[in-house]
């Protein structure tokens, strides 16, 4: 189960020092480079444009962490009025999010709650798929305890 991931910068990735690049947040891209290799998909989404979007791109890329787009939902896509300027991604971790910033090691926990009960819910949808004959004996037999 892939997930497309948008990530905030200023005050997720790194401490808040706009336009400068503050001081990198514990576990930041060690849970980014992890997102990766399990091969979600990551969107830079920030408020910066321009030089400091470029900085925070190259900062990202310098720590071993590559987006799959930045302030987009896709490499190609090109602004106009006829797009929605809201990415499209699964979700969206930010640290003015309600709730505010949790933290990397609560972002891994959560995401890996999510795509752990998708990853069930696939077995089981598969498992009906196939199995129509005996379903409520596979519900019973898979029944938590
Ligand atoms: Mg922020």
């Amino acid at each position: 189960m892939k997930l497309t991931i948008a990530v905030d910068f200023d005050g997720t990735i790194v401490e808040h020092e706009y336009p400068k690049i503050g001081k990198q947040k514990l576990f930041a891209f060690q849970t980014l480079k992890e997102l990766n290799k399990q091969g979600h998909l990551l969107i830079m989404w920030t408020y910066r444009s321009g030089k400091e979007l470029d900085e925070a791109v190259e900062y990202c890329r310098q720590n071993g962490v590559e987006f799959y787009a930045v302030n987009k939902s896709y490499p190609d896509e090109k602004y106009d009025d006829s797009i929605s300027r809201k990415i499209n991604a699964d979700i969206f971790i930010d640290d003015r999010n309600i709730g505010g910033f949790l933290g990397w090691s609560k972002y891994w926990e959560l995401l890996n709650q999510i795509t752990g009960q998708t990853f069930q819910a696939e077995i089981l949808e598969n498992k009906l798929k196939t199995d129509k004959s005996s379903i409520f004996g596979f519900l019973k037999r898979n029944k938590t305890k």
